[in-house]
């Protein structure tokens, strides 16, 4: 019988408990093994049984010997960029936005989207979609429910192709709330839009200070409580409402009650989820004490995975292409107000960000820039990567063009592993010994 070994894309983590836990970022395994389990597990690696054998090869936790990463990489990039499922849309209708948020890199510049430059999305769609299986939109900005009418017109306008060419439509909306009333959430759940991402930067003492109004007014009660109409009465399960925080130092100082907020308000429901992200100094060059150190994330993920909140991300960074950006993904465009065409939604004013244009004749036209994002340069680093089938070294293209095409890896090992401590405490996301075999048939 040929000869087996560890795949390269296994981890292994023991957990604080003395458990392990191992996840392979190309199988998507999630696998706990109690302590108690685990001289059986490393038994059976050895030894095991035919249909055993295959259950292993299946999960990714045993590859032949000559398995050989370098090809497999390969043929992993190849899958990547040759996949035609999803054909995606980031629309920014306007750049305008009601709120001046402290570390926000937008200019505000209120132009909204001309009727060529619609139209020419359209044209764009039609081309390009009887080759995808689905059409999903992000709504972005600015802020995208200051052009309501807008939004309705254009998803009526692809919907209907979708309908012609019969492929299935998705939509999904980064707003900042405040628009987002009971009246407005129902015209745009008729559009389909059905997640959210929406941010509530700690309680009003904090968030009004990093989100106020265009005029300096605070935010936060009038989101907080559209977020509870919502919650109160709207009965479909199909909705997700994604709320982020930006932290910050001050945000730190009152996270117990904000945390306490969080789950006494959306706790119970699962269709609220939580996603937290360290705040960006916006001019690094001067030190400030508002910023938080590296690892303040983990150390909150820590703190709080008790908590009957769900934080949405964790897992999904395991999985094969779930760190790559859409920078990156030959398969989606943004499209801004003016009909430039990019793919980075951060590096708005980065010249190698234009790669296109809705022209006056609502024809689109992309150009050369696009093979920055799109063409694959292998780094060495990455060769001996078992994070490599979810993160490809694409998990920000701009950073890599920005570090001279070395890596910013999206966390080192002892990131990764609290994270994996938050899911071995997860029942719902893992799956234990005794379930390995009932994955083969
Ligand atoms: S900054 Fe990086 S991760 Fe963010 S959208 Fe741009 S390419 Fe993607
Ligand atoms: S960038 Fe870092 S985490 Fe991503 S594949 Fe390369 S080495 Fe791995």
């Amino acid at each position: 019988m040929e000869k087996l070994k560890k795949s390269p894309y296994l981890y292994e983590y023991q957990t604080n408990n003395g458990d392990f836990m191992y996840v392979n970022s190309y199988t998507n395994l999630f696998l706990k093994i109690h302590k108690e389990e685990k001289k059986q597990f490393d038994q059976l690696l050895i030894q095991h049984s035919e249909q055993e054998r295959t259950t292993l090869i299946e999960n990714g936790i045993l590859v032949p010997e000559d398995f050989n990463i370098e090809v497999e990489n390969k043929k992993i990039l190849k899958e990547f960029y040759e996949k035609k499922e999803k054909l995606h849309l980031i629309i920014l209708p306007t750049e305008g936005c009601n709120f001046r948020c402290k570390y926000c890199y937008e200019n505000h510049e209120a132009n909204r989207m001309s009727e060529d430059t619609i139209e020419g999305i359209v044209n764009f769609v039609r081309e390009k979609l009887p080759e995808y299986k689905y059409l999903q939109v992000e709504w972005f900005g600015g802020e995208p429910l200051i052009e309501q009418n807008m939004v309705t017109k254009i998803t009526e306008k692809l919907r209907s192709l979708c309908k012609e060419f019969k492929k299935p439509y998705f939509s999904s909306m980064t707003t900042n709330g405040y628009l987002l009333t009971r009246e407005v959430f129902k015209t745009m759940f008729s559009n389909r839009v059905t997640n959210y991402q929406i941010t509530l930067d700690g309680l009003a003492s904090t968030h009004d200070k990093y989100r106020p109004f265009a005029n300096g007014k605070g935010s936060f009660d009038v989101i907080l409580n559209n977020l509870k109409r919502i919650r109160d009465e709207e009965k479909s399960q199909f909705i997700r409402i994604t709320i982020r925080c930006n932290i910050t130092n001050p945000i730190l100082s009152i996270f117990d009650d904000y945390v306490d907020l969080l789950e006494k308000e959306f706790g119970n429901d699962s269709r609220f989820g939580i996603l937290w992200k360290v705040a960006w100094n916006p001019t690094p060059e001067n030190e400030s004490d508002e910023y938080c150190k590296a690892g303040t994330l983990q150390t909150l993920l820590k703190k709080y995975q008790s908590k009957k909140i769900l934080f949405t991300p964790v897992a999904e960074q395991f999985k094969k292409f779930g760190l790559v950006c859409y920078g990156g993904d030959p398969n989606s465009f943004v499209f801004r107000s003016d009909g430039t065409i990019s793919k980075c939604t951060v590096a708005l004013d980065n010249p190698v960000n234009d790669i296109g244009k809705i022209k006056k004749d609502r024809t689109s036209e992309i150009n050369n820039n696009i093979d920055f994002w799109t063409k694959h340069n292998f780094a060495p680093i990455c060769t001996d990567c078992w994070r490599f089938p979810s993160c490809m070294g694409i998990h920000c293209p701009r950073n890599n063009r920005d570090q001279k095409d070395n890596r910013v890896c999206p966390g080192t090992d002892d990131d990764n592993n609290i994270y994996l401590e938050y899911i071995a405490n997860n029942k719902n996301m893992y799956m234990e010994f005794k379930d390995l075999w009932k994955t083969t048939k």
